[in-house]
């Protein structure tokens, strides 16, 4: 495809597109079906269909694609494999939502209507997500896009359930589970957030059963429960223990008789040193109730809903939820004179994360995983190195999670979900558990089977995912050539959720590790230093942006200058940057499509230079080969802002600043043919392979650069990654480069601080130190003045005076002195009001210095103060007057 000449302007929308829709026409990012040579293959971690793409997902993608597509100039055979993820029950927390704002409740649609609202759901936001991944210009192979409830997804789903039930790792147990009452189902630890709230602390007293007068006074915060109580306990060194333990109390106000007991669980410190036991509602109370056998089996209080419900509650208290329960209980533990007294207190409130309602502790059946056997092998592996993770400070992170790890709770109570494959016979009682669905009981032959009515957690299907993507359990193509996958990006809010289990799957179910590194990629903040998140609305559409700035510019704005691995700000500025940096890159290669004869063949290798070719020739193919080096290093240390930053340094100041303003002379052809044809030839290597440097992070507009510049491959995306080895090194142009730069830099200062115009062209000096030096700089002495607008430039020798009427600077080359100018009429007027105004303000100064008063009472740091402004006034003083007796002193080096 050929590209239209380059407009003057660097309009990104347009070429974007166009270069998306070449790539997909061909078929640039399709991995091969069967890959020669090591694959490099990773997976998209699938994003939520909840919602749509964040620029946190931007960020994640980025670094894959740049991962991606430079191992794709390298020539490795490339899979990266995008994917959807269902989400489970946050979708359906999102429909649920949704519907409500409809005025419909999710719970009174039929299970099929329901479902058809999430799937209504899911068509639309896959179809967003589609379109913003398409439009970052990411190098996925779309035509291996799975979901993790496609069919295939459905069969391993079953599969890895079935395996791990039969190695009795999966079992179904009463446990005390963090259940939602707002959503109706269990939830896993990982998604309850807990923050201290403001509460009250009741003191309630239970009378002896015996109508001794008095009882014993309990603390709670939760009255609401006292309907659960099997017993009240306090620790067996309580002094009351000894008369108390073996007596009865009764519970107020559903008149209950419970023993009182002793527990070294029990922490005398809390309220007055006694506990309610309320089994079913709290984790202690179960551990403490489970070492007193004799205790009466407790009976469920809450229903799904969390309101008040069962044969232990008394009917008035019947259908209040917690809230209403306990103002109600309040209420009539005072009237009964039950209550003590109250106090406000502050405790741990654990809340669900998908609803905001404060978790209920209950005692429910649920499937769990055994984690521990799971655990063992990735600790080893990630202890080996076999898997390394990056940044290396998260190790520690993961290590100490993954060793107090506890059994994953996998059954959901919601609609949204792979169902649980267990089968339950109603003929013989036992369970049905298989890959495909059962017709009849495996046991006794049967068909009166009941499916479990169940669902998976979300996780039980992404854990498995790179292989499941791949096709896992069949023995696929892909399986075979691109598993395990080389690198895992994500952030590092889903390492426990996804990561480490990712980790335990691949061992448990391929005998492999799933990736060889993983790569956590830092929060993004907005420009106040926020995190960024759709709740605070602070997070911008991806597509906005690119529709804005571009899809280049936003991805050079992700990973420069802010490290793609710390949390760091992203908005205007960096896209703006980022916009910035690729205009320059735009004009350069306008700049050197000017140099470039008609008919031209592709760019094969540097120009040969000799030692007696141009410095600069000689200089930016020696800086070429360090930047080519030093972006290999970064990328192969998995840090895409290090490579980014060498390229923006080399390409902006190196080629674009330094060597096209050196080189014009040459180009302009005023040096002779040889002189313009080694600098030609020199700036259109540079340029051509910058390009291909620059395509993994700026995809878009390299693509079109690299079309418009003369070229043998069809897409930049598939050309060759540059060898640094092309180049030559060359330390001495390095070194003597060095200097010439060096002293323009000195002489650019000058001019700066002498505030000369930019139209004046004043006379100059160098006295260079030793005869290197001196060398190196008479001989580029024609650059020197040029680059840093000075004539005449002269050079002096050791014994020769410092000029008159100029101002210097001292450095490890040498001396430089730049004539000052004579302050104008005007001028000589305004600095002298200024001279008499910082007078003004000196005089006061010392005179507060003087005062001994100040220096004694004033703190240190004021004083101090006080003599640098001082110094200051004295040291601008001195600089106006230099300007206005121009005549009167030499160089103020
Ligand atoms: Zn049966």
């Amino acid at each position: 495809m050929s590209s239209p000449a380059l407009p003057t302007r660097f309009e990104p929308k347009a070429l974007e597109a166009r270069w998306q829709a070449e790539w997909d026409r061909a078929g640039a990012f399709r991995a091969p079906d069967r890959p020669s040579g090591p694959p490099f293959s990773l997976v998209l971690p699938p994003p939520n269909v909840t919602g749509v793409l964040t620029m946190g997902h931007m960020l994640g993608d980025t670094v894959m694609d740049v991962l991606a597509r430079s191992m794709r100039m390298r020539g490795a055979p490339v899979l990266w494999v995008p994917g959807l993820d269902h989400a489970g029950l946050a979708t359906q927390v999102e429909v649920r939502r949704r519907l409500a704002k409809e005025g419909v409740r999710f719970e009174e649609l039929s299970p099929e209507a329901a479902l058809a609202e999430v799937e209504r759901w899911k068509e639309e936001h896959e179809r967003r997500i589609g379109e913003q991944a398409r439009a970052g210009g990411f190098s996925l192979d779309w035509t291996r896009y799975r979901y993790t409830f496609d069919p295939a997804s459905v069969r391993a789903t079953r599969e890895a359930f079935v395996r791990l039930y039969r190695s009795g790792l999966i079992y179904r147990g009463e446990r005390m589970v963090n259940w939602d009452p707002a959503l109706r189902t269990a939830i896993s630890d990982l998604e309850v957030k807990h923050a201290d709230e403001a509460s009250e602390l009741y003191y309630v007293r239970y009378p002896w059963a015996d109508g001794t007068v008095g009882g014993i006074e309990v603390a709670t915060v939760r009255p609401e429960t006292i309907f659960g109580d099997v017993a009240v306990a306090m620790h067996p060194d309580d002094p009351r223990a000894s008369e108390s333990v073996g007596k009865f109390v009764v519970v107020p106000l559903c008149h209950r008789r419970v023993p009182v007991i002793t527990d070294p669980a029990v922490d005398p410190t809390f309220g007055g040193g006694v506990l309610k036991i309320t089994p079913r509602h709290d984790p202690v109370d179960r551990e403490i109730a489970s070492r007193h056998p004799d205790l009466t089996d407790p009976v469920e209080i809450f229903d799904e809903s969390a309101r008040l419900t069962g044969p232990w509650v008394p009917t008035t208290f019947h259908g209040l939820n917690r809230e209403r329960g306990r103002s109600r209980a309040v209420e009539e533990l005072e009237r009964e004179g039950f209550l003590v007294r109250r106090e406000p207190y502050r405790h741990s409130v654990g809340r669900s994360e998908r609803s905001g309602e404060v978790i209920e502790p209950r005692l429910s059946t649920q499937w769990f995983v055994r984690m521990t056997p799971l655990a063992e092998p990735v600790v080893a592996a990630v202890r080996a190195g076999e898997i390394r993770i990056h940044p290396e400070r998260w190790t520690l992170t993961f290590f100490r999670w993954m060793e107090g790890i506890q059994d994953w709770c996998i059954s959901r109570q919601v609609l949204w979900g792979h169902r649980i494959p267990v089968d339950r016979c109603r003929s013989c009682g036992k369970e049905t558990v298989s890959v495909e669905p059962p017709t009849k009981c495996e046991h006794c032959g049967s068909t009166d089977l009941v499916p479990d009515p169940d669902v998976l957690d979300t996780w039980f299907t992404s854990w498995m995912w790179p292989f499941a993507a791949l096709g896992w359990p069949e023995r696929t193509g892909d399986l075979r050539a691109y598993y395990p996958t080389n690198v895992l990006v994500t952030g590092r809010d889903i390492m426990f959720f996804w990561v480490a289990r990712m980790m335990m799957a691949g061992y448990r179910f391929t005998e492999s590790k799933p990736f060889s590194d993983v790569y956590f990629t830092g929060m993004l903040q907005d420009e106040g230093g926020r995190r960024m998140s759709k709740h605070v609305g602070n997070s911008p559409d991806p597509l906005d942006v690119i529709g804005e700035w571009g899809a280049d510019a936003m991805r050079f704005g992700l990973v420069f200058p802010n490290p793609t691995s710390e949390d760091g700000r992203f908005g205007p500025t960096a896209l703006e940057g980022g916009r910035n940096f690729l205009t320059k890159v735009w004009n350069l290669a306008r700049f050197t499509l000017g140099y470039v004869p008609p008919g031209r063949a592709g760019v094969r290798g540097p120009p040969s230079l000799s030692s007696d070719s141009a410095l600069e020739n000689r200089w930016i193919l020696a800086r070429y080969r360090r930047t080519v080096e030093a972006v290999d290093a970064a990328l192969h240390g998995f840090d895409p802002t290090g490579a980014a930053s060498v390229l923006h340094d080399f390409v902006w100041h190196d080629v674009a600043d330094r060597f096209v303003e050196i080189s014009k002379g040459a180009l302009s052809g005023r040096r002779g043919d040889r002189a313009l044809e080694e600098a030609r030839e020199t700036l259109l290597f540079v340029v051509e392979r910058s390009l291909r440097l620059l395509h993994p992070v700026v995809p878009h507009v390299t693509e079109e650069l690299w079309h418009a510049l003369p070229h043998d491959r069809d897409l930049l995306a598939t050309a060759g990654w540059p060898d640094a080895r092309e180049a030559p090194t060359d330390p001495a142009a390095e070194v003597e480069m060095e200097a010439v730069l060096e002293s323009i830099r000195l002489l650019r200062n000058l001019r700066s601080e002498e505030r000369i115009p930019a139209a004046s062209v004043p006379p100059a000096w160098i006295r260079p130190q030793g005869p290197e030096v001196t060398r190196v700089l008479t001989q580029h002495s024609a650059t020197i003045a040029r680059l840093a607008r000075v004539q005449p430039l002269t050079f002096l020798g050791a014994t020769d005076p410092a000029p008159a009427r100029s101002a210097g600077r001292v450095a490890p080359l040498g001396e430089c002195y730049l004539e000052r100018p004579a302050a104008s009429g005007e001028e000589s007027e305004a600095l002298t009001r200024e001279r008499e105004k910082l007078h003004e303000l000196l005089e006061k100064t010392r005179t507060r210095l003087a005062d001994p008063g100040f220096r004694t009472r004033a703190p240190p740091d004021v004083v101090r103060a006080a003599e640098e402004k001082a110094h200051e006034l004295e040291e601008r003083i001195r600089r106006i007057d230099d300007h206005l007796k121009p005549h009167a002193s030499g160089p103020a080096a």
